[in-house]
């Protein structure tokens, strides 16, 4: 029976392998096996959330091996440490408690094909201090200690140990973009919890982008008009600004100018993860990612596909492929395609990138995007709650992927009926 393994549970890897267990696992017809490193999804674009404690990840996330179980899959818990082109193998690093103790022995895991699918980490562009006094938002690990800093700072705000908080964030893209909003948000939910004296004016949030613009990959109107909404909430936007050193008390400008900051968050970039720079003698990028051909097989080896951040395409026409939720989840659905088609000796397909818009939430305050399409002739700016439909919308498509329709519309009750009965802010 044909071993396919996929490296990488989340947007596009968590899709892909439930697609393969459902067609492939649940028939006997090849033996699915999903790696990776957490024991639980969450989805990526939702970490801002978590940080500011507008989303508790112990309610939203997916146990891999529950899912597994129901889905005709096998997972394995572990991180990629190597692919052995020659003999078909992966190895998994030993797996290590917190403690940095033994739990697993490193393994090997034989493949027919391979997949990989474990995303990328922020780009700190090897900036002086970036990795000791920066959080970057890659995981929930860092994400929860992002909110627990947080609710120190607002607990010291609140007992008048400072006088207010000032928040750094490095990067307009629609990472520091949306956490800056949720972050007025938090300080306005923390407030009914106790934390009266909390003011919108004691929150000093700053974002710093290199660009001419926020959201530099959005339409100019959209850039423009999210720039207008964040300064009316009170975040200083600064453009044309690049950082050139971060410190224990805040960062440091190309200009020499000092922004003060008692917790930075760095959002300015990504790139795949350094470990696979050439690994097993594949082409990669400048930025680590794996180079595809168009049936997004790598260019040296045609068992082994990549998909989402961690893989490079080219663009029809110029560019490559965004790193992007909805690429992600387009391109699990080609690769699950091409496998099938591999197993039946029939010709693969070519990935074209759609892009159907792109939305920014503002927390609660406003949403607002670009829907892209040929009923829109083009592209067409839209906002409010149509926008936060299409927003919320791509959520639920991945959803679906995983769930089936029935149990998206059952998830999606209950995290309504959790917003009445839970507090709005997950306080610890
Ligand atoms: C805060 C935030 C907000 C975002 N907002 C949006 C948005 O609004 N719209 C949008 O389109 N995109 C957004 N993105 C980008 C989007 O999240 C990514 O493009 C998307 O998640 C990529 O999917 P992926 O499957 O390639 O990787 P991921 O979803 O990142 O999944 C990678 C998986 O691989 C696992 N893994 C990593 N390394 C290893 C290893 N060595 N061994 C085993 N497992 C490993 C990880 O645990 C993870 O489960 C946002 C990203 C962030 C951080």
């Amino acid at each position: 029976m044909n071993k396919i393994i996929i490296v990488g549970g989340g947007a596009g890897g968590l899709e892909l392998a439930t697609k393969l267990g459902h067609k492939l696992g649940r028939k006997n017809k090849a033996h699915i096996v999903l790696v990776d490193k957490n024991r639980t999804h969450l989805w990526k674009p939702l970490l801002h959330e978590v940080a500011a404690g507008s989303l508790d990840d112990g309610i939203d996330a997916i146990s891999y091996r529950a899912h597994a179980k129901n889905h005709g899959f096998v997972f394995k818990l572990g991180e990629l440490a190597d692919i052995e082109r020659g003999n078909k193998k992966v190895k998994i690093a030993p797996f290590c408690d917190d403690n940095g103790t033994v739990v697993l022995p490193e393994t090997e895991l034989q493949y027919d094909i391979l997949v990989m699918a474990i995303g990328s980490v922020s780009n700190d562009f090897n900036t002086k201090g970036v990795r000791e006094h920066c959080i970057f938002l890659d995981s929930p690990d860092q994400a929860h200690k992002f909110h627990s800093l947080m609710l120190n700072k607002f607990l010291q705000l609140a007992t008048h140990e400072t006088k207010n908080v000032s928040i750094a964030i490095v990067g307009a893209g629609a990472t520091g973009v949306e956490l800056s909003a949720e972050l007025y948000n938090s300080l306005d939910q923390i407030s009914s919890y106790g934390f009266d004296d909390l003011k919108p004016k004691d929150l000093k949030v700053t974002l710093v982008e290199a660009g001419p613009k926020i959201l530099p990959a959005l339409l100019d109107k959209i850039s423009t008009s999210v720039h207008r909404e964040l300064m009316k909430l009170g975040v200083d936007v600064l453009t044309n600004t690049m950082v050139t050193e971060a410190n224990e008390t805040g960062l440091v400008t190309k200009s020499g100018d000092v922004i003060k900051a008692d917790l930075i968050v760095w959002a300015a970039g990504i790139k795949a993860p350094n470990f696979l720079n050439n690994i097993a003698g594949l082409e990669t990028s400048r930025i680590n990612q794996l180079i595809v051909k168009q049936t997004l097989q790598t260019t040296r080896d045609n068992n082994i596909y990549a998909l989402g951040d961690c893989a490079s395409c080219s663009q029809e026409g110029g560019g490559f492929v965004p790193p992007r939720a909805q690429a992600a989840h387009q391109m699990s659905s080609l690769v699950a395609k091409n496998i099938l088609a591999t197993l039946n000796s029939k010709p693969l397909k070519d990935y074209k990138y759609i892009d159907y818009g792109s939305f920014i939430s503002l927390s609660g305050y406003s949403t607002v995007g670009n829907l892209m399409g040929s009923l829109t002739k083009g592209s067409m700016k839209i906002q409010g709650r149509i926008a936060r439909f299409v927003y919320v919308s791509l959520y639920r498509m991945h959803q679906v992927a995983l769930h089936g329709y029935i149990r998206t519309v059952l998830i999606a009750i209950i995290e309504r009926v959790n917003r009445i009965i839970r507090p709005r802010l997950k306080l610890h």
